[in-house]
């Protein structure tokens, strides 16, 4: 049985509308998150493609909006990975994560890069800092077994056209997950929100597919538990 898993960045407004969505489609997901974007009120503010105001989530609103998912690291204030010092890297993955952890009183084992920038040695930061994966913007079907778990691709973006092909390819591969990503604000009018709804609803008329939960597919970084 194939795994689809699925995972949302940048904590904004629109995940509201979108975990309403797929608790009622009874979707699992992961949301990748900046705890240090969230501030009293909603802010941040930017305008995608030139006509929709995106706004993060204020901190107060995180814990009801991702009541039920599972939380991931996105760093503490979504840098440009490529601009920090190793040092900077480490403190920003290491203090994203902690502020996380606290926050949602949960453990937060996955990672995603911010704009996909990735080397291996932001990698081996990751590693070193309780992560079990992290993924960036690379496309590759099937995407596990990964060559490294810490440059880790997703089958598509939610909104790829080729997105059913990719999902045909990995069944025919027998890959163990079919994996998509995005973000919420992506979907701008009711046509995008009912086309979206209509993938989930065609993933839940599979019966050859279930719903899964990242870090769930790393269980060889899973913590160490003790003997008995
Ligand atoms: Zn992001």
């Amino acid at each position: 049985m194939m795994k689809i898993v699925q995972c949302w960045d940048d904590g904004v407004v629109d995940d509201i509308r979108l975990c309403a969505l797929l608790r009622t489609r009874g979707a699992r997901a992961t949301f990748n998150l900046n705890p240090g974007l969230h501030g009293a009120r909603r802010g941040h503010d930017w305008i995608y493609q030139h006509t929709k105001v995106v706004q993060r989530l204020a901190l107060g609103e995180l814990c009801e909006t991702y009541q039920g998912f599972t939380i991931a690291n996105h760093t503490l204030t979504h840098p440009f990975p490529s601009r920090l010092s190793l040092a900077e890297w480490r403190r920003e993955v290491s203090d994203g994560r902690k502020q996380l952890q606290d926050h949602f009183q949960q453990e937060v084992r996955g990672f995603a890069y911010p704009y996909g920038e990735h080397d291996a040695a932001l990698a081996e930061v990751l590693r070193e800092t309780g992560h079990c994966y992290a993924r960036t913007c690379l496309n590759a079907t099937p995407c596990l077994p990964a060559r490294d778990d810490f440059i880790l691709a997703t089958d598509c973006h939610h909104a790829d056209p080729a997105f059913w092909e990719r999902y045909e390819a990995a069944k025919a591969a027998r890959s163990p997950v079919f994996y998509f990503w995005g973000h919420s604000y992506e979907l701008m009018t009711e046509a995008d929100w009912a086309g979206f709804d209509a993938k989930l609803q065609r993933i839940n008329a599979d019966p050859e597919v279930r719903w899964a939960d990242l870090p769930e597919l790393f269980p060889s970084s899973a913590p160490q538990r003790s003997a008995p």
